[in-house]
C-alpha cells in the first residue's frame, strides 16, 4: 500500500471535496493517510474527517494529528484546552505540525519557540510522536529539540540538507519528502542527494497537499492521489521498485504512528 503521511484535506482549498479526494486516493493504492492540523479548528476538522464513514470499499482509513503551526502560534497563549480531549481520540496518532518558521515569520520568533516547547511537552506527556515543520530555522529548532529528549520525531518536508542530516539521525528522527523530490532545479537536486543518502528505515513520503504539487502537475492544487508520482520518483532515486519502496515506507509509518 501507498501512504500519504501528511495531507491537509481539511484545508479551505480541499475540504469541500474531501470525500471524492479520499476516494481517488484509494483508487491509486493509498492504504492509509494522515490529515494534519495547523490550529485548533483545523485539528478538530482533521479528526472529524478521519471519523467520516467509508463511502466505498476502496476508501483508505484516515488518521489525524493535532497541533498549532508556528504561523498560528501568536493566536494561543498555551496548548488549546480541547487538545487534551482530542489526544485521547483513537484516530489521533501524532502531535503536529509544530515547529519554527523563519521564512514567513507570521508569529514573532519568541512566541513560536514558546508554543513549540509547550507542544513538545504536551506530546511527551501523552506519549505521542511529533510532526515537525521547520523552515529556515534548523539551528534554533535543534537546540530546542535537544532539550526535549525521548520524543519520536518526524521532520516533515525535510529541508535541513546534508548539513543537519547526521544530527537529525542521531536524534532518531525520520524525514518526510514530497513533491519537491520531483521538481527541476538546484534545490531539488540537493534534496534528492539527501534522499539517496538517508537510511531506508528513516524515510516517509507525503504530499502536504494542497501545496507542494509534484511534477508534472506543479501549479495545480495537490491532492493525496498524486503521492504516486512521488513514490515513482523516490523509488527510481534509490534503485528500488515502487513495491519495494512502498513496503519500506509502510513499515516505517506503522512503527512511527503506531496506527491500526
Ligand atoms: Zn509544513
Ligand atoms: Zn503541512
Amino acid at each position: 500500500m501507498l501512504i500519504d503521511s501528511h495531507c491537509h484535506i481539511n484545508s479551505e482549498e480541499l475540504r469541500a471535496d474531501s470525500e471524492a479526494i479520499i476516494r481517488r486516493a484509494g483508487e491509486v493504492g493509498i492504504g492509509k493517510m494522515l490529515i494534519v492540523g495547523c490550529d485548533l479548528e483545523d485539528s478538530i476538522e482533521a479528526v472529524e474527517i478521519a471519523h467520516t464513514p467509508h463511502s466505498s470499499p476502496l476508501t483508505p482509513p484516515c488518521y489525524a494529528s493535532i497541533g498549532v503551526h508556528p504561523h498560528e502560534a501568536k493566536r494561543y497563549a498555551d496548548v488549546p484546552e480541547k487538545f487534551f480531549d482530542l489526544v485521547n481520540d483513537d484516530k489521533v496518532v501524532a502531535v503536529g505540525e509544530i515547529g519554527l518558521d523563519y521564512h514567513y515569520d507570521l508569529s514573532p520568533r519568541d512566541v513560536q519557540a514558546d508554543m513549540f516547547e509547550r507542544q513538545l511537552d504536551f506530546a511527551k506527556a501523552h506519549d505521542m510522536p511529533v510532526i515537525l515543520h521547520i523552515r529556515e530555522a534548523m539551528s534554533d529548532a535543534m537546540k530546542i529539540l535537544h532539550r526535549h529528549e525521548g520524543l519520536k520525531l518526524l521532520f516533515h518536508c525535510y529541508a535541513g540538507g546534508l548539513e543537519y542530516l547526521d544530527e537529525v539521525l542521531e536524534l532518531g528522527g525520520l524525514c518526510a519528502f514530497g513533491g519537491a523530490l520531483t521538481w527541476k532545479g538546484k534545490a531539488s537536486e540537493e534534496l534528492r542527494e539527501v534522499f539517496r543518502r538517508i537510511p531506508a528505515e528513516r524515510i516517509l513520503l507525503e504530499t502536504d497537499c494542497p501545496y507542494m504539487t509534484p511534477a508534472p502537475f506543479r501549479g495545480k492544487l495537490n491532492e493525496p492521489s498524486y503521492i504516486k508520482l512521488v513514490y515513482e520518483r523516490a523509488a527510481a532515486e534509490r534503485d528500488l521498485s515502487v513495491e519495494e519502496l512502498a513496503d519500506i515506507i509502510e513499515r516505517n509509518a506503522e512503527k512511527f504512528f503506531n496506527w491500526r
